[in-house]
């Protein structure tokens, strides 16, 4: 059995309409870290209460460690949480913030130092333990709150968008941090965030959802190069994938303002015999511009003019009408580009996704959710 397994899980809140999970089924294993994401008001933190007992579960059976925990109080679940909003006392040393809880467990003071000294190590707070929250920085407080669910020594670990409220170049860092931690104490780990960039860097693997409903689980790059629908491509990466309706025909691929090309043998393969109306996705990155692709993929060459510019340094995004859409391609740094330009750019046949018109699953990929762990 995994550690912690969700069968069948829902949450309907008393009174709402409809559920606000529905037929959630996960299996983690220990040690792993998970994220939950999703847009707001998908479920994410409802189902992260449920786990921790701070909500009822209304349907379906939740294991911990092989227990079933449905009615297990909150404190007997064996989970320390880290909420957004943590509230550290403001009367209060970094170091009393960081060892209250454990003396509201009665826990001997030499044992609670122990504890303390441990966390406050492995934090880097030394030099801050005996300043109040007042006069630390965001990150610091953060580290504190993090403090304080550490020093409990708990076996699942569950965060709810806990950098929400730090700025963006701490929010990278705490990342990383927060990465370490959980290589440092091997907690199994649940991340609740909105930011697709954390779950893509930080998690083992990402759970996906939408409107209470899981989309697909997998490890980052399995999403990021195999979204099993619309929803999924367009979450996951940024820029945001590129969409254009487009008709296909036997080889032939006609967009919305009338241009066309033929699809490569491997793509009609892959399409095994799909035609009609559907949506193509591509992701910017493969749109090329290189004169090397650009001879090697010559038969979808096609011509747009640049209407916007994004220059990021390492990297460009140029944006452009095509299709009847706009579209954009991220080119290195060296591809120099204005707006104006006329450019001209291929599609790389093997990052082609198509989407069906109406469910908006993906054609070629629809055996990609897997809710268990996998190596
Ligand atoms: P997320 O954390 O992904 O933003 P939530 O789990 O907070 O989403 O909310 C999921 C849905 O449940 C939303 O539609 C929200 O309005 C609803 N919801 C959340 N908490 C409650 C509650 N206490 N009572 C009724 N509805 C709630
Ligand atoms: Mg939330």
């Amino acid at each position: 059995m995994a550690f912690i397994e969700f069968k069948n899980i829902g949450k309907k809140y008393a009174g709402a309409e409809k559920k606000s999970v529905d037929d959630f089924n996960l299996e983690i294993n220990e040690k792993e870290f998970i994220a939950f994401v999703g847009p707001s008001g998908c479920g994410k933190s409802t189902t992260l209460r449920m786990i921790a007992g701070f909500e009822e579960i209304t349907e379906g059976e939740l294991y911990i460690d092989g227990k079933k925990v449905n009615e297990v109080a909150p404190r007997d679940r064996g989970i320390a949480m880290v909420f957004q909003n943590y509230a550290l006392y403001p009367h209060m040393t970094v170091e009393k913030n960081i060892g209250y809880g454990l003396k509201n467990m009665k826990m001997p003071a030499d044992q609670i130092k122990k504890k303390v000294d441990w966390a406050i190590d492995i934090l880097g707070l030394q030099e801050y333990r005996n300043r109040k929250p007042k006069n630390l920085s965001g990150g610091q407080r953060q580290r504190v709150a993090l403090g304080r669910a550490i020093v409990k020594n708990q076996k699942v670990f569950l965060m709810d968008e806990p950098l929400s409220n730090l700025d963006a170049k701490l929010r990278v860092s705490m990342r990383t941090e927060i990465s370490k931690l959980h290589r440092e104490l091997g907690a199994t780990t649940i991340y609740v965030t909105h930011d697709q960039v954390e779950a893509m860097t930080m998690a083992d693997r990402i759970v996906i959802m939408k409107d209470g409903v899981i989309q697909q689980v997998g490890k980052p790059m399995e999403l990021y190069d195999h979204p099993v629908n619309k929803f999924v491509a367009g979450f996951i990466g940024s820029p945001q994938m590129n969409f254009f309706d487009v008709t296909v025909t036997g080889n032939n691929i006609t967009f919305a303002d009338g241009s066309t090309f033929a699809l490569s043998e491997s793509v009609v393969k892959k399409l095994a015999g799909k035609e009609g109306d559907m949506i193509l996705g591509i992701r910017g990155e493969d749109l090329k511009m290189d004169a090397a692709n650009l001879e090697l993929y010559k038969e979808s060459r096609q011509k747009a003019i640049i209407t916007d510019t994004e220059v990021m340094g390492n990297e460009n995004n140029l944006y452009f009408q095509f299709g009847g859409c706009q579209a954009v391609a991220r080119v290195s740094k060296y591809e120099i580009s204005q707006v104006g330009d006329e450019i001209e750019f291929v599609f790389i046949p093997s990052k082609m996704h198509f989407f069906d018109k109406d469910t908006e699953m993906n054609y070629i990929c629809l055996l990609y959710t897997s809710p268990s762990p996998r190596d």
